[in-house]
């Protein structure tokens, strides 16, 4: 029928936080949506956006997915997931804020760059077309170094995915007219800490 310890926790969530904000879940639900933020994060369990911005209902738009990849334009076609997502939250929405975050020990981001490396794509495996989405952002990076090459990749990537995002019609028209903002961070997941892009420095900081 469902899993019983989902049966549980979602009791829990009920008679715990849903009576607590009822009123908000009613409002929310007559009158829709208006987050603020959308925020591209990983598929990885360990990584929810949230919990980590504490969210309330109604606050973000989440979207996820292996290795957190905005794709280029000219994968419109063929990746429109994503960038599916992220147009409605800013044509339809009208969502001002968009932030891509990454995160440390990403199984992706380590399993493209070993695609890369080894050039060892499988057009036959969904996981491979989209990681190789990543060949740019490991162009860039020196890969000689293994660990810290995949470090250095995790955070690279953030920074294609933005770029990538400033190529879209429809975010190039409103980054231009200063409507939108676009932010990058990535989070290690064993300390806790945020970094964040600095665009004037082109580097993390933390937060
Ligand atoms: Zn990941």
């Amino acid at each position: 029928m469902f899993p019983q310890d989902l049966k549980e926790k979602y009791k829990d969530w009920y008679n715990d936080t849903y009576l607590k904000k009822k009123n908000l879940f009613e409002s929310l639900s007559k009158e829709g949506q208006s987050p603020k933020y959308i925020i591209i994060s990983c598929v990885d369990s360990r990584v929810d956006p949230n919990s980590i911005f504490k969210s309330e209902p109604g606050e973000l738009l989440v979207h996820r997915n292996i290795a957190n990849i905005v794709p280029p334009y000219d994968y419109i076609t063929e990746h429109s997931g994503t960038i599916a997502a992220i147009e409605f939250g800013i044509t339809v929405l009208n969502i001002k804020n968009i932030i891509v975050m990454g995160h440390s020990g990403c199984g992706g981001i380590k399993n493209g760059f070993q695609m890369c490396k080894d050039d060892g794509f499988n057009s036959n495996s969904s996981i491979s077309n989209w990681l190789n989405l990543l060949k740019p952002a490991y162009k860039k990076i020196d890969s000689s170094r293994d660990e810290d090459s995949i470090k250095e990749l995790e955070k690279i990537s953030i920074k294609t995915s933005l770029e990538n995002l400033k190529s879209y019609p429809f975010i190039q028209e409103r980054i231009n007219n200063k409507e939108i903002n676009i932010y990058g961070s990535w989070i290690n997941i064993g300390s806790g800490q945020i970094e964040t892009l600095n665009f004037n420095t082109a580097s993390f900081q933390p937060l």
